[in-house]
């Protein structure tokens, strides 16, 4: 079923079944780009909780007995069903979460490999043989650690989600998803693809709700082994003390304020397009998203007026027109933010290049935004700004940029550009972060680890470490007379 504007009703998925909440309450959806409502969320009662609960439970039993072969054809079937049907996917995407349509088709087509990657992955869950006395076997098994609560946010509906499952399931985890109330149908079109590909009812279950109920419920549930969230770090730190209370890891990929440190070796021009172009995909809303520029005095002129042009050459409009290169921001609580850092900087002394203010027209959109002269103490050089807003900085001295770099408590991504071999072996040595790309703004890939240090959070997606989480280690050893 479809609304007027094209978007499916939205449903929960529990043990196997599209069911509505059982509290009759429901959340509207929006369409950021003209702010119209567009459909209704249905929000899960304590009841429909705890019927996903006994689903995952149950769920659980069947998939971890699945032989792995097949598992990994069922995942490989939904990948395939996803890949055909990434256009509808990426333009209800669009829809309730504003980004440009190639970019969320992009996005569909590029989460069915993440998924293959990790089905792929599932046959090489190997354990050990350790050597052992004459007469006893010991070995080191790795098995699922169980039904796992998933909590993902709105600014990557297909790729948030899409992590957390496909790699539960591949390590032979039922688990119970809680996708963002803002961009719950993309979600639902996952799963329509894991249940068409044939994949056992209750191994994956599908909730919305109030987040803080959901979270606390789940959380707690003797049922859940692991809790996995995607998010900011507040919310981050409230779910890991919950899971920590009752003794439950938790895998955490938290928010970041990624510094980018141009070298005064490094082009500035090629420095500034590659940066810029960056800053503005999904409207800044990314957890890996550049978003202090730390720039050599001494090429600080040149990066700027570059990264001013990239800016204003950016096309901002609803996603599903024609040229769009970014859309609006997700949600009215963003822009409200982008005003507030902005006035913040503004008030502070900062210079507005371009931009600073949300155009006239309906649409929660900002414009893209280049800001100089921001002094340290500045909201902005602190808070992640989440959106297409960037501050530049000017630094004489490299370590007093790498100080600034590693100055606040966040650790997730950093960018840096040079055409010294020696200064990038430093910046790769010294920048506190999960993810380092030199030269460039590498986005993630399936093959290589995605995470944070400190407060951006702790385990690691993607890379051959995704399923690490969720397996656990057995020791068993085995005397044979
Ligand atoms: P928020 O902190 O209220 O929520 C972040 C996400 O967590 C949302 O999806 C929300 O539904 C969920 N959430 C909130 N409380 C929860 C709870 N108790 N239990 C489970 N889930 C809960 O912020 P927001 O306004 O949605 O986003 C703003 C900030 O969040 C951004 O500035 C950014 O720092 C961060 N964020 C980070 C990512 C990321 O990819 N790491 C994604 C989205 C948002």
């Amino acid at each position: 079923m479809t609304t007027d504007h094209g978007y499916p009703a939205v449903r929960l998925h529990i043990a196997g079944e599209w069911c509505q909440g059982g509290t009759g309450r429901t959340a509207p959806i929006v369409n950021p780009a003209t702010e119209e409502v567009i459909g209704e969320v249905p929000l899960a009662a304590p009841a429909d909780l705890d019927r996903a609960l006994e689903a995952a439970a149950a769920g659980f039993k069947v998939w971890r007995a699945t032989p792995v072969a097949e598992r990994t054809d069922i995942l490989h079937t939904a990948a395939d069903l996803l890949t055909e049907r990434a256009a509808e996917v990426g333009r209800i995407m669009t829809l309730e979460q504003g980004k440009p349509l190639a970019e969320a088709t992009g996005e569909a087509r590029r989460v069915a490999g993440t998924l293959r990657w990790h089905a792929d992955d599932a046959r090489r869950a190997y354990g050990r043989i350790i050597p052992a006395e004459p007469g006893t076997v010991l070995t080191v098994r790795r098995e699922p650690i169980g039904p796992v609560a998933a909590f993902v946010p709105w600014n990557f509906p297909a790729g948030g989600p899409m992590r957390k499952i496909s790699a539960a399931l591949a390590a032979g985890c039922s688990i119970v998803i809680k996708a963002s109330e803002e961009t719950p149908a993309t979600a639902m079109e996952l799963v329509r693809c894991f249940t068409d590909a044939g994949l056992p009812a209750g191994a994956l279950n599908l909730v919305f709700g109030e987040p803080a109920e959901v979270s606390a419920h789940l959380i707690a549930s003797p049922v859940v082994r692991l809790v996995a969230f995607t998010g900011s770090v507040p919310v981050g730190k409230l779910l890991a003390a919950q899971a920590g209370q009752v003794m439950k890891p938790s895998l955490m990929e938290l928010g970041g304020h990624a510094p980018v440190i141009v070298c005064a070796d490094a082009d500035p021009v090629r420095a500034a397009r590659k940066a810029a172009r960056a800053k503005f995909v999904n409207a800044g809303q990314v957890c890996t998203s550049p978003s202090r520029f730390l720039v050599h005095e001494s090429l600080v002129a040149e990066f700027t007026a570059e990264f001013v042009k990239a800016a204003e050459a950016v096309v901002v409009g609803d996603g599903l027109e024609p040229g769009t290169t970014m859309g609006p921001l997700a949600n009215e609580r963003r822009l409200k933010s982008l005003e507030r850092l902005t006035a913040d900087a503004v008030a502070r002394g900062a210079k507005v290049l371009t931009g600073g203010e949300r155009p006239d027209r309906p649409g929660w959109f900002f414009a893209p935004t280049v800001l100089t002269d921001v002094p340290e103490d500045a909201e902005l050089l602190h808070e992640e700004p989440f959106g297409p807003i960037a501050p530049i900085v000017p630094f004489s001295d490299l370590d007093e940029a790498l100080g600034a770099a590693n100055a606040l408590p966040y650790g997730l991504a950093a960018y840096g550009f040079t055409d010294s071999a020696a200064t990038a072996e430093k910046l790769s040595a010294e920048l506190e972060a999960g993810i380092l790309s030199l030269n460039h703004c590498g986005g993630s890939v399936h093959e290589a680890p995605s995470g944070g240090v400190k407060d951006s959070g702790y385990g690691r997606e993607g890379g051959p470490e995704a399923l690490d989480a969720y397996l656990v280690t057995k020791r068993v050893s085995h005397q044979l007379a």
